[in-house]
C-alpha cells in the first residue's frame, strides 16, 4: 500500500477492502465524525449562513490573492519575519533546509502540516543529516511506523488501537514490554512523555497553518493537542510552511471560517487551541522563537485560478467530505497514493501532480453529492471531478473498453429508436436471466460491480415505457 501512486488506485482499492484491520479502523466513521458534525450543525442555526459567509471571504481572498499576499508579507516583515516566496517543492525544501543549516539544527520539531507532507520535508531533512520528529500523536505513531497520513485530520485514523499498541511496543524498547497498551490515554501519556525530551532538544519548530492573515502576518494553527504551541514557541526558529491560498485579509475573517472549521472537522464549537503567531518574540515577550519564517508555496495553485477548478483553492482542510464519502469510508486515504485522498484529494490531486498522473481518482466516486452538501466552503465537488472525468476522455487517458462502451451509447443516443429497441431488448433478456433470485451475483463486463455486490435485476418496464405510460 505504501509507496503507490494514484495510477494504482484500483488496485490498492482492491488490497484494502481484503485488510481487515483496516476495515476494522474505518467501520466506526458514521458513529464519530459524520455523527458528530450533525451533531454540532444542529446546535447552530446560522450555520448555513456561516457558510455563505466562509465562501464569501474565500472567494473574495482569492479574487485579490496577489493584493492580500502581499499585504501578508509586508506585515510579516514589518513584525520582524522574514517570507519565503516558493514556486515549488523543491524551492520550499531548498528553503527550509537552507534555514536549518544556518542555525546548526540537528533536531527539528513539527506540529501537523499537510503542505509537510506535500513537499516531503521529513525525507529531505533525513537525507541532510537532519532529524523531524513527529509532535501531533497521529503524526507521531504513523512516523513510528514508516506511514504518511490518511486523513486530513486524523493521520492515523487506518490503525486499530491493538497495532498501535504493538507500535508503541516495538518503538519504546527502555520501556516494561509486558505492560499493557491497550487504553489510548495510556498511549497518550507515553507518547507525551517520549515527545517531551524532543520539544526541549529541537533546534527549530516547524509547523503548517490553517489561516494567513493579510492584515497582521499573524499565522494560525488550530489544534487539539496543544503540541503546535510547544513546537512554535521552545525552539530558537520557528518555520511556518503554507501554501498561498490560506490567506484570509482579517482576523475577523479568519474567526468566521473557525466557527466552521472545527464543527465540520471534529464537530466541536472550537477546537481546543487556536495559536496565533505574530513575528518572532519582541522585547519584554515571555517566551517565543528569536526567528520567524514563512515559506510560502504555490506549487501548482496559481494556475488553478481562473479555471473550472478554482473553487478548490477555498478548501480549508476540515475533512468532511472525507468522512462523508462511501469510498473513502471503504478504502481509507492511503489507496488515493498520494497526499491528499478522498473526494477533496480526487479533485485537487489531478490538478497539482497533473491528470496524466492521477487518472483513476476522479473515478474514485459514485456521485452521491454527500461530499458537496457537507462541505464548510461549498465547494461542488462532483461538478469538478466531472470536469476531470472529460479531461480524462479528452485526453484519452480512459480504457479503450471505456471508450468502446461511451461510443455505442453516443451512438445509440443518437438514434432514440434504436435506443429503446436494444435497451427494452436487453432489460427483458436480463430481467428474465436474473429474476428468479433477483440479483446477478457476476455478470461479464460488470466484474468490477459484481465482484463486492451483487447486481440488481431489472424489474418490470423501462423508465423509457413508464415515462411513455405516463404522458399517455
Ligand atoms: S473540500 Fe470542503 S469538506 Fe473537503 S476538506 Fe475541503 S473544505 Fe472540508
Amino acid at each position: 500500500m505504501l509507496g503507490s501512486t494514484p495510477l494504482e488506485f484500483k488496485d490498492e482499492a482492491k488490497l484494502a477492502l481484503a485488510d481487515a484491520n483496516l476495515q476494522k479502523a474505518l467501520a466506526g466513521m458514521d458513529d464519530t465524525f459524520v455523527a458528530w458534525r450533525a451533531s454540532a450543525v444542529e446546535r447552530l442555526p446560522e450555520f448555513e449562513a456561516l457558510r455563505d459567509a466562509a465562501k464569501g471571504i474565500k472567494d473574495h481572498a482569492l479574487a485579490n490573492l496577489d493584493f492580500y499576499l502581499e499585504r501578508f508579507a509586508g506585515n510579516v516583515e514589518a513584525g520582524g519575519g522574514k517570507v519565503h516566496w516558493c514556486a515549488d517543492a523543491d524551492a520550499a525544501r531548498a528553503a527550509v533546509l537552507a534555514i536549518c543549516r544556518r542555525v546548526g539544527a540537528r533536531t527539528v520539531t513539527k506540529g501537523k502540516t499537510m503542505i509537510g507532507e506535500e513537499i516531503a520535508i521529513n525525507e529531505h531533512l533525513e537525507a541532510n543529516g537532519i532529524t523531524p520528529v513527529e509532535t501531533d500523536l497521529g503524526e507521531y505513531i504513523i512516523q513510528l511506523r514508516h506511514e504518511t497520513p490518511s486523513h486530513l485530520i486524523a493521520p492515523a485514523i487506518h490503525l486499530t488501537v491493538e497495532q498501535v499498541g504493538e507500535t508503541f511496543r516495538e518503538a519504546h524498547r527502555d520501556l516494561d514490554p509486558q505492560r499493557p497498551l491497550v487504553d489510548p490515554g495510556d498511549m497518550l501519556t507515553e507518547a507525551r512523555v517520549k515527545l517531551r525530551k524532543s520539544f526541549l532538544a529541537a533546534d527549530v519548530g516547524i509547523t503548517g497553518a490553517n489561516f494567513l492573515i493579510a492584515e497582521t502576518g499573524s499565522t494560525v494553527i488550530v489544534t487539539n493537542e496543544g503540541n503546535g504551541d510547544l513546537t512554535q514557541i521552545l525552539p530558537r526558529v520557528h518555520i511556518v510552511i503554507a501554501s498561498i491560498e490560506k490567506i484570509v485579509p482579517t482576523l475577523n475573517d479568519a474567526s468566521t471560517i473557525l466557527r466552521v472549521l472545527a464543527r465540520s472537522a471534529t464537530g466541536q464549537e472550537m477546537s481546543v487551541y487556536t495559536t496565533f503567531s505574530t513575528g518572532p518574540r519582541r522585547p519584554g515577550d515571555l517566551d517565543g522563537p528569536e526567528e520567524f519564517h514563512v515559506v510560502l508555496l504555490d506549487n501548482g495553485r496559481t494556475a488553478l485560478l481562473g479555471t473550472e477548478f478554482a473553487d478548490m483553492l477555498r478548501c480549508i482542510r476540515c475533512g468532511a467530505c472525507l468522512d462523508h464519502c462511501p469510498v473513502y469510508q471503504k478504502v481509507g486515504g492511503h489507496a488515493y497514493g498520494w497526499v491528499y485522498s478522498g473526494p477533496m484529494g480526487a479533485v485537487l490531486t489531478p490538478g497539482l501532480i497533473g491528470i496524466e498522473k492521477a487518472t483513476p481518482l476522479p473515478n474514485a466516486s459514485t456521485f452521491c453529492g454527500r461530499c458537496e452538501s457537507v462541505c464548510p466552503m461549498r465547494i461542488p465537488l462532483p461538478k469538478m471531478l466531472r470536469h476531470w472525468r472529460e479531461r480524462e476522455f479528452e485526453r484519452h487517458l480512459t480504457p479503450s473498453r471505456y471508450r468502446a462502451g461511451m461510443a455505442l451509447w453516443g451512438f445509440l443516443a443518437r438514434h432514440p429508436r434504436l435506443y429503446r429497441l436494444g435497451s427494452g431488448l436487453a432489460g427483458r433478456f436480463l430481467g428474465a436471466l436474473g429474476r428468479r433470485r433477483g440479483a446477478f451475483r457476476s455478470l461479464p463486463l460488470a466484474g468490477g460491480w459484481t465482484a463486492y455486490r451483487d447486481m440488481p435485476a431489472p424489474e418490470g418496464p423501462s423508465f423509457q415505457q413508464l415515462w411513455a405510460k405516463r404522458r399517455r
